[in-house]
């Protein structure tokens, strides 16, 4: 990885794929949303897929909370129920 590359580039307001435009570097990468990926890349580069990952495991735990918030308030009515 060279110095450069590790900087952001802030890209210009508006900028979109012109339509019908092509097809190579027309997604943008899914993480930082200020990149244009190619066809086969799924996000732009590896710090990218680290935060990719960070979000998806904060997504997990988010899910899990809400299980388990589930199940207590389940718990709570039964315990309820027989008093
Ligand atoms: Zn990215």
């Amino acid at each position: 990885m060279s110095p450069s590359e590790s900087l952001p580039v802030a890209s210009p307001d508006g900028v979109r794929a012109p339509a019908g435009g092509s097809v190579l570097a027309s997604r943008l990468c899914p993480v930082c949303r200020t990149a244009p990926i190619h066809a086969r890349q799924e996000v732009r580069s590896g710090r990218c897929r680290a935060a990719r990952s960070r979000q998806r495991k904060a997504e997990a735990r988010r899910q899990r909370d809400a299980e388990i918030r589930a199940l207590l308030e389940a718990a709570l009515e039964k315990l309820r129920e027989h008093r």
